[in-house]
């Protein structure tokens, strides 16, 4: 058996892990990153990559589609489009390797030693790996865990045949005819929309009252008004039952009791996903937990000295820019640098169509905190760049403190709007007031206008509208 000793080594090589292993070799710490799969994680392999790829293809393709049918305002035709989905999964397949090249060429660049295989730990500072060459054992100063989320499996419908996973879904041969969706949450809604796009019959079977209920429902009426277009069946407060005696569909027992069958070629299962520990040694640990996942502190640390986690396996937000922003603290931290984690938001972005956007406090979360807030909100249909896109749905809103006029939260929902969390989160996290946003100039003409329109509303004067 070899043995590697190191100052840090890094459990898992998804966004969280991959992305502390570099800074601290950019730090200059002794760095080992073990990853049992492929590098780039969930994230890159089989989920924010793969899953946009495939919502590009679906945008194209229903653009052709439109014009197709003669749909477009601004008068653009097109033969029926025609699709080699084979072709497409290619495509993001070559994405995702250029990408987990590029992660591998950064880690080499930190000096970081990869070691390929499953971890699992024999004490607080010793990891033994499985690898193909047989067992390493790795004795660190510090050790990150960032072994990432897996989906979560309903037992009334085990993974396997037509029923498949966000990866199963990632990786079709073809399109399905029929796709029922069971969780209309960030997955449900983004590949669903997107499937529909591309010709499935779809529908969504959600147990809750809403279609992504993390988000305000004034921002979920715009998708469940585009799903509707789409021709997707939204099944609210319904129960997913299990196949159809003949395998052919899902049985539900919809809202008001009655139980129908929903057809599916395929049912994707989509109702959240859970930490990765399994087989880990975390018996050998005393770790808090919380609930499922780690209980971390504002350092990332866990109840064992020494011993961090990062990313979905600390909880929610799952999401991987969270995960990132852990993974570079906390190797700054090992470095012996002064850092917690101090964010004032972590924007969250639903791929839908339209997107939606939202970081900080919604305009309820903040009164329910008891801050009294101002609020303003302009819509795209008064921005010149929407309409000239021809996206005119949607709004940019700004929710701000009554008292000070401090930016607590921005929101949006439209085409295209993901591209500016980016300036929402950069106002929130320097703490910019109304004035500093309404006294920005913002590029004509662009979407981003309607972020200072919004701003000049919630003080009073909105000059658009
Ligand atoms: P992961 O990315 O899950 O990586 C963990 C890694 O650890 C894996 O590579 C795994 O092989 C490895 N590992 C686990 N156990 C061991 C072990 N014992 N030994 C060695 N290696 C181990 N987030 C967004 O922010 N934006 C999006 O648009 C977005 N879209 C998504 C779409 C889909 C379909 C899915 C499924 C997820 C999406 N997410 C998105 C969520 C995002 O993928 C996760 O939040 C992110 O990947 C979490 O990063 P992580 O580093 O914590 O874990
Ligand atoms: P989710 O938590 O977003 O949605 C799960 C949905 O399933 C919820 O609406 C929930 O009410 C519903 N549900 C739960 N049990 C159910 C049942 N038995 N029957 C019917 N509905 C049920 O989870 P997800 O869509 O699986 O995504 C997992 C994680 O991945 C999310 O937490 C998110 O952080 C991350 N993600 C992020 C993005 C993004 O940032 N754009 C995209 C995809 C995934």
């Amino acid at each position: 058996m070899t043995e590697i000793t190191c100052q840090l080594v890094v459990i898992g090589g998804g966004p969280g892990g991959y992305v502390c292993a570099i800074r601290a070799g950019q730090l200059g710490l002794d760095t080992v990153l073990v990853e049992r799969g492929k590098l780039g994680g969930s994230c890159l392999n089989v989920g924010c990559i793969p899953s946009k790829a495939m919502i590009h293809v679906a945008e194209e393709f229903e653009k052709l589609t439109e014009a197709a049918n003669g749909k477009t305002p601004f008068g653009l035709t097109a033969a029926q489009p025609a699709l080699d989905f084979k072709q497409a999964i290619a495509w993001k397949d070559g994405i995702v390797q250029r990408l987990n090249n590029g992660v591998a060429a950064l880690l080499r660049k930190a000096k970081v030693k990869i070691v390929q295989g499953h971890a699992r730990f024999q004490d607080g500072k010793t990891i033994v790996v499985e690898t193909e060459t047989g067992s390493k054992t790795i004795k660190a100063e510090t050790v990150v865990i960032a072994t990432g989320s897996a989906p979560v499996e309903l037992p009334s419908l085990p993974f396997g045949g037509r029923v498949i996973s966000s990866t199963g879904a990632l990786s079709l041969s073809e399109v399905p005819k029929s796709l029922v969706v069971v969780g209309g949450g960030y997955i449900g809604l983004e590949l669903g929309t997107a499937f529909a796009k591309l010709g499935s019959k779809v529908s969504v079977v959600e147990a809750q009252d809403n279609t992504l209920p993390l988000y305000d429902s004034e921002l979920t009426a715009q998708i469940a008004r585009r799903l509707a277009a789409l021709g997707i069946e939204v099944l609210t407060g319904a129960k997913a039952l299990g196949p159809t005696a003949q395998g052919d569909g899902l049985r539900v027992e919809a809202a008001d009791g009655q139980e129908r069958s929903l057809a599916a070629d395929k049912i994707l299962v989509t109702v959240g996903r859970a930490p990765v520990m399994a087989n880990l040694g975390l018996e050998q640990l005393v770790l808090d937990m919380d609930g499922r996942f780690i209980r971390i502190g504002q350092h990332c640390e866990t109840s064992m000295r020494g011993i961090y986690a990062i990313g979905d396996v600390t909880g929610e937000p799952m999401l991987a820019h969270r995960a990132m922003a852990q993974g570079e603290m906390v190797a700054e931290i090992a470095a012996g640098l002064p850092r917690a984690w101090d964010k004032r938001c972590i924007p969250a972005i639903c791929f839908t169509d339209p997107e939606i956007v939202s970081a900080g406090l919604s305009p309820d979360e903040a009164r329910e905190a008891g801050i009294t807030i101002k609020v303003g909100q302009f819509p795209f249909a008064a921005n010149g760049r929407a309409m000239t896109r021809h996206g005119e749905a949607g709004y940019v809103r700004i929710v701000a403190r009554a008292d000070n006029q401090q930016v607590i939260g921005i929101q949006a929902v439209g085409q295209g709007v993901s591209e500016l969390s980016a300036a929402f989160g950069l106002a929130i996290e320097m703490g910019a007031v109304l004035q500093d946003i309404a006294g920005t100039i913002h590029a004509h003409p662009t979407l981003g206008e309607a972020i200072q329109e919004a701003a000049f509303k919630a003080l009073g004067h909105a000059i658009h509208v």
